[in-house]
């Protein structure tokens, strides 16, 4: 195989490279455009309760819809929106969009509607002066209680950036809920537990993979779960594939969960299906 490196560290061409290169660059220009053309679209993950299977709430997952490549994943797209600083905006519409469909669901499916929806921020759009203000702005237009919103941050948006943590703050005064996504992926974690108002923990999928048969994966969120508890945050297992991982995180005392076992992430029209299947016909428009 090819190496990007050579003798002495030079830098080695590899066919392809520049093509990659070129086709990331050309995306970044595009995805300019993608917001005001509408090209993007969210979906949904359910967040599931583990005893019984149930959605209590959703985690918004953003896709592009690109003319000619179809439905772009956004670890293709949102590094380079964070690159550029159009994480900003692009994030912004997510927030509203979010907020929009959590309103509907609640109109339409009462008691049956999932409780939350939850939203991923990037460290730019943290430290962006006008977060707060944002937020706020989301959940008003959308008429939503800022209780019915999780923001999902991680460890390395949040680390030792005091803007960052001051919006968390006044994010947390106004009841909106933060939960610490990838929880464990990154270099300093427990810190950020005493600087950070966070209501809920994201085990990372990386140690629910093997959790069955890897005595340290299993050590892992054994130490996290009890560490939730101790400290009055929930937890939320990710990237659940198997019944035989669920059962042990049951055993371990997690009681959320998310994941292809329960569902991938859908559209809103299905979300509701799930959640109240007596309310939505299949020719409903939700
Ligand atoms: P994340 O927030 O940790 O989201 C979980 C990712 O894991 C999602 O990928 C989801 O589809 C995937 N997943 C869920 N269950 C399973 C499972 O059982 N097995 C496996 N293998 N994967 C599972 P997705 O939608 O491709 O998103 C990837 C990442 O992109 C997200 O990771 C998040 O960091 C980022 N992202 C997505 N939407 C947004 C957004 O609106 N704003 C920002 N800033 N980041 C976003
Ligand atoms: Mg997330
Ligand atoms: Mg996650
Ligand atoms: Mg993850």
């Amino acid at each position: 195989a090819a190496k990007e490196h050579g003798k002495g560290g030079h830098f080695v061409y590899v066919p392809g490279m520049t093509t990659r290169i070129v086709a990331h660059a050309e995306l970044g220009a595009q995805l300019r455009d993608a917001i005001e053309l509408g090209q993007l679209f969210l979906l949904y993950q359910p967040i599931v309760r583990l005893d019984d299977g149930r959605t209590t709430a959703t985690e918004a997952l953003v896709r592009w819809r690109h003319p000619e490549r179809g439905v772009v994943p956004p670890c293709d797209f949102i590094p380079a929106a964070e690159q550029t600083g159009l994480i900003v905006a692009l994030g912004r519409w997510v927030l509203r969009e979010a907020c929009r469909q959590q309103a509907r669901w609640l109109r339409d499916l009462g008691d049956e509607a999932p409780q939350s929806v939850s939203v991923n921020v990037a460290g730019r759009q943290l430290t962006d002066p006008q977060f707060v203000a944002d937020v706020v702005a989301a959940l008003d237009d959308a008429g939503l209680d800022a209780g019915r919103l999780t923001l999902e941050v991680t460890e390395t948006a949040v680390l030792d950036r005091a803007e960052a943590i001051a919006a968390l703050h006044a994010l947390r005064g106004l009841r909106v809920k933060l939960a610490l996504d990838d929880f464990g992926t990154a270099a300093s974690s427990l810190g950020l537990l005493l600087t950070c108002p966070v209501t809920s923990l994201k085990l990372d999928r990386t140690f629910v993979d093997g959790i069955t048969t890897v005595a340290r994966q299993e050590a892992v969120a054994t130490a996290v779960i009890r560490m939730a508890q101790a400290l009055e945050l929930s937890a939320v297992a990710e990237g659940i594939e198997t019944e035989a991982q669920a059962r042990m995180l049951r055993s371990l005392g997690y009681r959320f969960g998310q994941g292809y076992l329960y569902a991938r992430p859908l559209a809103p029209h299905d979300v509701a299906a799930l959640s109240a299947p007596a309310l939505i016909g299949r020719r409903s428009s939700i």
